[in-house]
């Protein structure tokens, strides 16, 4: 790892696939997930090539990068290449019962040889063990591992000097066959580990597990056809027992120092992370640290999904058993002996990634940002993919993370926004509501208009006729009933000016009027019977409005008469006067049938009207509405039918502005 392989990209993202469920996040032991737009995307320089996020991810949408194209072409160019086999391969194809035949399977792809790193391991253990023996103060920390190496390196650079300056088993072994076979052979190491395809200039390719199964199909290379061969040279001794967790050890024969508490394991990510950080706070004083960031090689990213780790286990014995059967020592030990002129020594290099921790006046605002303002509110959820508030404020602080994230905060806000939903809705109804009153306002002052242009003429014609005839006419009787057609007429015309008006949209023309004596006028003009009370109350501190008196007087009229005609048995009309602000409020209120549900809602429709043919003409209340409307008030109705629910009556509240200029 001398040269470190850097910024290459180990791990990608398939944005398409990305549900955004901060699994990765969670499990990503460097924290080199950023998320973005609600899209989680690696970070190159912060990956350590673990492989955490790949496995956990269940939609797949992290993937790794892809190597068997070049590995392709480079088996058809004709250049010698040797295959090493990582030592878990049992583990991973279980199904082939001899290995024998995988062997056969990965010569056919186009290999000159196929060899196993289990040798390369054999080498390593060795080394391991003198440097064990020589070592008696500074704990080491092996090196075989490289997303541990590029852990160290980059986040717990002070502890690179403590890495074993040893290559791992598979560039041992590239050394070793180079060696022995030449330096020109290319080198394709095919294992269960992500991190491999970053770790070695020395190796030129590095597949996994997954990707040879890939190339196998590609190539329609399948077990029951294939020639059983062995191995090709150096063969493997009890190195093939390393990628089971304590394996190394195994083969460093020093079983009995453990107990002494010199070496320590530890394996997976969580528990390498607290034995290197409490190694680097001084407070173990480990001769040797084995760390592996998976749980033993077996359980690497790069192997099959469904396999379960002690059945692979087992299958790890099954062949190491199988393999001893007719183990060749001679050829072992002369193989060792060659293998110990190969230098196996390999240097680290500081190359800190850590980012500097934000101040807490940035970390409290974030927190804040997100409805955080005191610890009681720090839930440490963990929803968002780490383990507390704080560490997700500081992510955020970092651009690594987004507020968006915290699920609590995220659900208060979707709460708000509901909230603001419902809100418009109902002004949304008001104002629809409203439209429609004013399309069926504007359809009525068509219709009205039009009616009126047709009728305005004859009833001249009828006026003139009738005034004329009354000059002639001297009969007393004839006369008065001429005089009756006459006024008649006359209210027609009226009405139908009324009406002309109407629909024309009149301009209000303002005065200012003392509304108390404005009020008081209109009952006078309203013929009632004698069982009809009126009584006028008056709350105000000043009566002076300004407004258009002739449309006023006819809305408060016809407000008045609807009243007193839903009074038939007698009753009370009530009109009561206050103010609000810069308005003015008339309600005028009866003791009468009231309103029904389905009739309050056709009141201010054109020609609705509840009263006999020739009664009523339901044109009142949409007059009333307009001429409302014309001052920019509002007209409201509150009304009770029912005895049970109080007494029954309606209310016409309208509120007017003091000057509607
Ligand atoms: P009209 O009085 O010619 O029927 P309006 O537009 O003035 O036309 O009124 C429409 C209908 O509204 C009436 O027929 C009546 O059914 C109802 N209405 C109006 N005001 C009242 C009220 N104060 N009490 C009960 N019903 C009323
Ligand atoms: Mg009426």
């Amino acid at each position: 790892m001398a040269h470190n392989k850097h910024h290459k990209q180990l791990v990608f993202t398939v944005k398409d696939r990305c549900r955004v469920c901060f699994t990765c996040v969670r499990e990503c032991p460097v924290k080199a997930i950023k998320i973005i737009n609600g899209q989680a995307e690696v970070i190159s320089e912060r990956c350590i090539g673990c492989g955490n996020c790949v496995r956990v991810c269940r939609q797949e949408a992290k993937v790794y990068l892809q190597q068997i194209d070049e590995v392709k072409q480079l088996l058809n160019s004709g250049t010698p290449t040797i295959a090493c086999v990582a030592p878990s391969f049992p583990a991973e194809f279980a199904e082939i019962e001899d290995y024998r035949i995988l062997v056969g399977m990965i010569k056919k792809l186009g290999f000159e040889m196929v060899t196993e790193v289990a040798f390369g391991a054999d080498m390593v253990a060795a080394a391991y063990k003198n440097l064990y023996r020589q070592n008696n103060s500074k704990g080491i920390i092996s090196s075989d591992c490289p997303a541990i190496v590029f852990y160290v390196e980059h986040y717990l650079p002070e502890l690179v000097d403590n890495l074993a300056k040893l290559v791992s088993p598979m560039v041992a072994q590239s050394r070793f066959l180079k060696r022995k076979y030449g330096e020109e052979l290319q080198v394709v190491f095919i294992g269960p580990c992500i991190a491999k395809k970053a770790e070695s200039e020395e190796i030129d390719y590095a597949l996994t597990f997954t990707e040879l199964r890939d190339l196998l199909q590609q190539q329609q290379i399948k077990a029951d056809v294939a020639l059983a061969r062995d191995f090709d040279p150096p063969y493997a001794g009890k190195g093939a027992i390393f990628p089971v967790s304590h394996g190394l050890l195994q083969n460093m024969d020093i079983e009995a120092d453990i107990t002494k508490g010199d070496v320590l394991v530890a394996e997976g990510r969580i528990n390498v992370k607290e034995a290197l950080n409490e190694f680097s706070q001084g407070s173990l004083n480990a001769r040797h640290l084995e760390l592996l960031c998976c749980e033993g090689c077996i359980m690497g990213p790069g192997m099959s999904e469904e396999g379960k780790k002690y059945l692979r286990r087992s299958c790890i014995s099954n062949y190491v058993a199988q393999k001893f059967e007719n183990f060749d020592q001679q050829q072992w030990e002369a193989d060792m002996k060659l293998a110990e002129t190969v230098d196996l020594s390999t240097s680290f290099k500081q190359m800190d990634r850590r980012t500097n921790i934000p101040s807490s006046a940035a970390i409290a605002e974030v927190l804040k940002s997100m409805g955080k303002n005191e610890p009681s509110d720090y839930l440490d959820c963990g929803a968002c993919g780490y383990d507390t508030c704080v560490e997700h404020s500081i992510a955020i602080v970092q651009g690594l993370a987004e507020t968006e994230m915290c699920l609590p905060y995220t659900i208060e806000k979707l709460h708000q926004s509901i909230e603001k939903v419902n809100l418009s809705n109902q002004e949304l109804a008001t104002a629809r509501e409203a439209l429609k009153q004013s399309e069926k306002l504007a359809h009525m002052g068509q219709l009205s208009a039009g009616i009126a242009h047709e009728l305005n003429n004859p009833l001249g014609v009828i006026t003139m006729y009738s005034n004329l005839l009354l000059d002639d006419v001297t009969d007393d009787t004839k006369r008065s009933d001429l005089q009756l057609i006459v006024e008649q007429t006359e209210r027609c015309r009226k009405i139908v000016g009324g009406l002309l008006n109407f629909a024309r949209k009149n301009q209000v023309r303002l005065q200012e009027t003392n509304l108390e004596q404005f009020v008081d006028r209109s009952i006078k003009s309203i013929i009632r019977p004698k069982n009809i009370k009126v009584e006028l109350n008056v709350n105000m501190t000043d009566p002076y409005v300004f407004l258009d008196c002739d449309q006023v007087m006819q809305m408060l009229t016809n407000l008045e008469k609807n009243a007193v005609e839903a009074m038939p048995n007698g009753g009370t009309l009530t009109i009561t006067l206050t103010e609000k602000n810069e308005d003015v409020i008339i309600a005028i209120s009866d003791s009468g049938i009231g309103i029904s549900k389905e009739n309050k809602e056709k009141l201010f429709t054109p020609f609705f009207t509840t009263k006999e043919v020739g009664k009523g003409t339901g044109l009142g209340l949409p007059l009333c509405y307009g001429i409302v409307k014309m001052h920019k008030g509002k007209i409201d109705v509150k009304s009770n039918t029912d005895p049970e629910n109080g007494p029954t009556g309606t209310t016409f509240t309208i509120r007017l502005p003091r000057n509607p200029q």
